[in-house]
């Protein structure tokens, strides 16, 4: 793909006339992916833009996830939730629950984590489970509970949307809107989203290429939200010691490809308690912007993702071993 991004002050006459003369000549639709760039196709560089001063700058080989890419935006994408930065030097630590279930639980996780110096509590009351006999979530209560934390203890609240119809309620509490893993995919969700300027934490689907994952967050891009973060979540293989195999390679890779901010979740990534510290630590050190981890105050009664949810002791534990500072 070419893109060129045409001088401010162009007339809107000129840029029609500019767009036609592109459609006819490369036989390629014109799409306009922010105001004045430019977007097509001109396979055999047909068309010579240095001639047309409109044109400031030509850019060859984007990709097709164009908006996502380092190609159009070369400096890294800094997004601030109050007085949070993501993206930056600092690793942002998203912690909690894998489900909302009670008062009691939300309070003495939040009030723990947020002793420990963490900022983002997370916990799903809308829950995409693969059993429709499994605990789906505690929906509107769920988030009541949330913002209950929010209020009380000032944390900013990560939960996820599974439906477009929801957004609404759930950005209500919200301060990131996770998109599952299973709805990567979701293209509708994603088009919804793009409306919005709330942060979204997108998740990568666990049988999706890094392209499409790539694809998926621009979505969101195209619609106008630039506040996107990945999240590499551990993805399907031959393998069964663990529950999915974390795929640290996209850190790197995605950080070439992307300006995008990029986080690890080595829970779901591993499914294995004992793993998450130290692919925690390998996350980091392949140049993670931060994780996220589930944390129960009793595991052992967790209704979803017990097996892999941390004690609040094991989790401070994890801090230390990543040298995490408040
Ligand atoms: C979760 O974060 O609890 C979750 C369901 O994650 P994923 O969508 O990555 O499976
Ligand atoms: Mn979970």
């Amino acid at each position: 793909m070419k893109v060129i991004k045409l001088h401010n002050n162009i007339t809107s006459t000129d840029k029609e006339h500019l767009i036609s003369v592109i459609q006819q000549k490369s036989g390629s639709q014109v799409i306009e992916l922010t105001n004045n760039l430019l977007r097509f196709d001109d396979v055999d560089n047909k068309i010579v833009f240095s001639n047309i001063k409109s044109v400031v700058i030509i850019i060859n080989n984007v990709p097709e996830y164009s908006l996502a890419s380092r190609e159009i935006k070369k400096s890294d994408t800094y997004i601030n939730i109050g007085d949070i930065l993501i993206g930056g030097k600092k690793p942002i630590i998203i912690a909690g629950p894998c489900s909302v279930e009670n008062y009691e639980q939300m309070n003495i996780t939040a009030g723990e984590l947020s002793k420990m110096g963490i900022r983002f509590l997370r916990g799903g009351a809308y829950k995409p489970r693969t059993s429709p006999y499994s605990f789906q979530g505690l929906e509107g209560k769920g988030l009541e509970l949330l913002f209950k934390m929010k209020e009380k203890y000032g944390l900013k609240i990560v939960t996820e949307v599974m439906s477009s119809d929801k957004i609404d309620e759930v950005a209500d509490v919200a301060d990131i809107l996770q998109i599952g893993s299973r709805n990567m995919f979701n293209y509708p969700l994603l088009k919804a989203l793009g409306k919005l300027q709330k942060p979204v934490l997108l998740k990568r689907g666990m049988a999706a290429k890094m392209k499409e994952f790539l694809l998926s967050a621009e979505y969101i891009l195209k619609g106008g939200n630039v506040n996107v973060i990945l999240c590499e979540r551990g993805i399907k293989t031959f393998e069964t010691a663990t529950r999915n195999t974390l795929d640290l390679n996209v850190v790197p890779h995605i950080k070439q490809l992307s300006h995008l901010p990029i986080i690890v979740d080595p829970s779901h990534g591993t499914g294995v308690k004992a793993l998450i510290a130290p692919m925690s630590a390998a996350a980091m050190a392949a140049g993670a912007n931060g994780l996220e981890i589930e944390v129960h105050y009793k595991p052992q009664i967790a209704l979803s993702d017990r097996k892999q949810s941390l004690t609040l002791n094991e989790f401070k534990e994890l801090l230390k071993s990543i040298n995490f500072k408040k």
